[in-house]
């Protein structure tokens, strides 16, 4: 029997419940999976999609993200600010809002703490990025069409103050260097696309590109 959860959520006039509903169930759907693959580990990650071209869903702040439900995830504008709820949105829900206010084709922001993600973030934290070049896996990532690339992902130094981080994000993308993905030293990583499919491609490939960086290390000791 179908439990009836009492939503705390409203939507204001001109925001579509439907469209957050869809937004919702497709973020609970791949946490579900992320979680299962152990890359969201003690409640952590966050994850986000856009409604329209003024809002997004985003995760609740602390929730298990193996267990998200359609009441776990909140509606914000896009200078994250909380929209017709109490809720309050995650820590970094600055890091996913500038995704969205700098490009309007994206639509989803998955941010995951796997070990390979943490690992490598630490590894690569000196130099300031990974470059990955030569693996067949680069062509995951939208606009990379042979191995005979170079994708580079910064990885930026932690801090608990957001907009830090996201002005190291500006300024990046502001030397006009091309941006797909970042880690934070010692935390996760974060990857955006045009929809869910895409982005999950994206963290997918990620996840095993970095994988397979961190085991030449280790084999080549
Ligand atoms: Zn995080």
């Amino acid at each position: 029997m179908d439990v009836q959860i009492i939503m705390s959520q409203t939507f204001p006039p001109g925001v579509s419940s439907e469209a957050f509903f869809a937004c919702a169930d497709a973020i609970a759907g791949a946490a579900k999976d992320l979680a299962a693959l152990g890359w969201t580990p003690a409640t952590s990650s966050n994850f986000s999609m856009r409604v329209d071209d003024s809002h997004a869903a985003i995760t609740i702040s602390g929730r298990d993200k193996g267990r998200l439900d359609r009441d776990d995830i909140m509606l914000i504008d896009l200078d994250g600010q909380a929209v017709g709820t109490d809720a309050r949105p995650s820590a970094e829900t600055a890091l996913h809002t500038q995704v969205y206010r700098r490009w309007s084709d994206m639509r989803v922001v998955l941010h995951t703490h796997s070990r390979t993600q943490s690992v490598a973030s630490r590894l690569f934290a000196a130099q300031g990025s990974i470059r990955l070049e030569g693996w067949e896996l680069q062509k995951a990532i939208t606009g990379f069409h042979t191995h005979e690339s170079m994708l580079q992902i910064p990885v930026f130094p932690n801090t608990q103050h957001m907009p830090e981080l996201v002005a190291r994000v500006e300024a990046w993308l502001d030397a006009g260097k091309p941006l797909h993905a970042y880690l934070i030293d010692g935390h996760g990583i974060y990857t955006w696309g045009r929809d869910m499919a895409e982005t999950r491609r994206h963290l997918e490939a990620l996840e095993f590109l970095l994988a397979c960086e961190l085991d030449l290390r280790r084999l080549s000791a």
